[in-house]
């Protein structure tokens, strides 16, 4: 884990989730696993958030909702699919009106395979996007910089 300078807000998204995977996004926000001592806050508002945690497969009805929420927040954000079903589909992703993981959708940064996913790989997944944040951060500074100067 690198050092980030900021307090990333998550916004969490289920798209079918059998809440399995949701469950275990809210155990690690608890005091026992407590993703909060790295100053990560959930937030209901994307507007508001940096990280967007995506549990379960996308369908045709979930679809529109996750790209909805993700043009909602501001740029750079960061995606972590979150367990098998958002990683890939996994056994859904035949089903008639299933598309697969989330990066059908929208790109995703992190992977965090799992059933379901557990709180520590949620956590290591979460402190990774971080860090890909982060360097969002610097990119998106420099070419405004880069902007400015021509
Ligand atoms: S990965 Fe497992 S626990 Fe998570 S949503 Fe899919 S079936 Fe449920």
């Amino acid at each position: 884990m690198g050092w980030f300078k900021r307090s990333p807000w998550v916004l969490h998204y289920n798209a079918t989730s059998c809440n399995g995977c949701d469950i275990e996004v809210i155990a690690s926000l608890t005091p026992l696993y407590d993703l909060e001592r790295f100053g990560i806050i959930n937030t209901g508002n994307p507007k508001h958030a940096d990280i967007l945690l995506v549990t379960g497969s996308v369908n045709e009805k979930s679809r529109h909702v996750l790209k909805t929420l993700y043009e909602q927040m501001p740029e750079p954000c960061a995606v972590v699919a979150i367990g098998i079903c958002a990683c890939s589909g996994c056994v859904f992703q035949e089903c008639y009106n299933v598309l697969g993981g989330a990066d059908k959708v929208v790109p995703v940064d992190v992977y965090v395979p799992g059933c379901a996913a557990r709180p520590e790989s949620i956590i290591d997944g979460v402190l990774k996007a971080c860090d890909i944040l982060e360097e969002k951060y610097v990119k998106q500074k420099n070419t405004r910089h880069k902007t400015f100067n021509t």
